[in-house]
């Protein structure tokens, strides 16, 4: 037994920034397990930035191509636990023996080995005989390895013969791309506003990003409603304790150039024309509302505009829903999308 989730897979681990080096190292790995020279393979990064499904999909790469190879994931907690548990029984040596037996060693979460110095022995043990065998090991931990306090200098060392690569935080395109891939994936249709506000407001991780659609997508059953901004943004405020209830700026700027369908660059640009030169205030109009950015803080995210054009922005646009129905009516819709508080 692998110890494998078969769920976990390169077609389902998006591709991004953020992950891009430790993603094609990985699936380089998974196609020459022991015969490149990231061996070993670690991979690190924060809690739910997708290291234990990066591993556990080249395991399943491999074990795929190659059914007759024992690939073999364990998490570092349960290798410890598996290793005291010889000691009481007198079985070290079949624990030993049992390892030395696999060709592909996964072992998740090195950080939990810190400290724990006969565990790290017999670790140390066991990664020798499989790297000189030419057997891969691939291992995570929640930071780099030269941070990881508590494990031996010569483990550390070993650690470095390969290739360290890191998780990043998901950038805005890849929130956006998992979103569509979890929809898709279960056959759920969310709107294009919902993904973008979901993927702005929750730039944290992904285990939370897939915490937040799933208990959206539990709420829009169980209230019978159909999934919208409303329902995205309370239920946002449910999960998420400290959710931002500011707007961010670039959440206003492109929704603003989107409604008036002018590019987000001429936002910030020095062009006057008509409808950028309008798009532009209100946007301003918006950001002086909706955020806590200073007026020079604005004036600087429009292309460096000190904050008297600020100032009038907000006034021109103030003045216009004052004397101008049909812009009244615009604003109303565009504020529909910045409302979180309201909620
Ligand atoms: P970690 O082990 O770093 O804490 P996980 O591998 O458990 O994180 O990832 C948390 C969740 O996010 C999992 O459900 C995983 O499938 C998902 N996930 C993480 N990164 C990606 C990605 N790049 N593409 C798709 N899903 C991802
Ligand atoms: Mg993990």
């Amino acid at each position: 037994n692998s110890q494998l989730n078969n769920s976990y897979t390169f077609e389902n681990y998006i591709e991004g920034d953020c992950n891009r080096l430790a993603r094609s190292a990985g699936y380089a790995v998974a196609n020459k397990p022991g015969t490149t020279s990231f061996n070993p393979l670690m991979v690190y990064g924060g809690v739910g930035l997708g290291k234990t499904h990066l591993v556990q999909a080249i395991g399943n790469h491999i074990k795929s191509n190659n059914p007759d190879k024992f690939v073999l994931y364990v998490s570092s907690e349960k290798f410890v636990n598996q290793f005291i548990e010889s000691l009481k029984t007198n079985n070290v040596q079949d624990f030993a023996n049992f390892y030395l037996l696999v060709d592909i060693l996964i072992i998740d979460d090195v950080q939990f080995l810190s400290g724990k110095e006969k565990t790290q022995e017999m670790f140390f043990h066991i990664f020798n005989h499989l790297h000189q065998s030419g057997k891969q090991i691939v291992m995570t931990s929640d930071c780099p390895p030269r941070d990881l306090k508590g494990l031996e200098e010569r483990l550390l060392s070993r650690f470095k013969w390969g290739l360290t690569a890191d998780l990043q935080s998901p950038d805005f395109e890849t929130r956006m791309a998992i979103i569509y891939k979890k929809m898709q994936s279960d056959g759920i249709h969310i709107p294009d506003n919902v993904i973008e506000y979901l993927a702005y407001s929750v730039d944290t991780n992904v285990r939370e990003l897939e915490g937040v659609l799933i208990s959206l997508i539990a709420q829009s059953s169980l209230n019978r409603k159909e999934i919208d901004l409303e329902l995205a943004k309370a239920a946002l405020k449910h999960i998420i304790e400290d959710v931002e209830t500011e707007v961010n700026l670039d959440f206003i700027q492109k929704t603003v150039a989107e409604y008036f369908q002018v590019s987000l660059d001429s936002l910030k640009a020095k062009t006057r024309k008509k409808e950028i030169v309008t798009a532009r205030q209100v946007a301003m109009y918006f950001a002086k509302e909706y955020t806590s950015h200073s007026l020079k803080s604005i004036g600087y995210h429009f292309g460096g505009r000190d904050h008297s054009t600020v100032i009038h922005s907000v006034q021109t646009v103030s003045d216009l829903i004052d004397t101008d129905k049909k812009f009244k009516a615009s604003i109303q819709e565009l504020q529909k999308k910045f409302k979180v508080k309201a909620v």
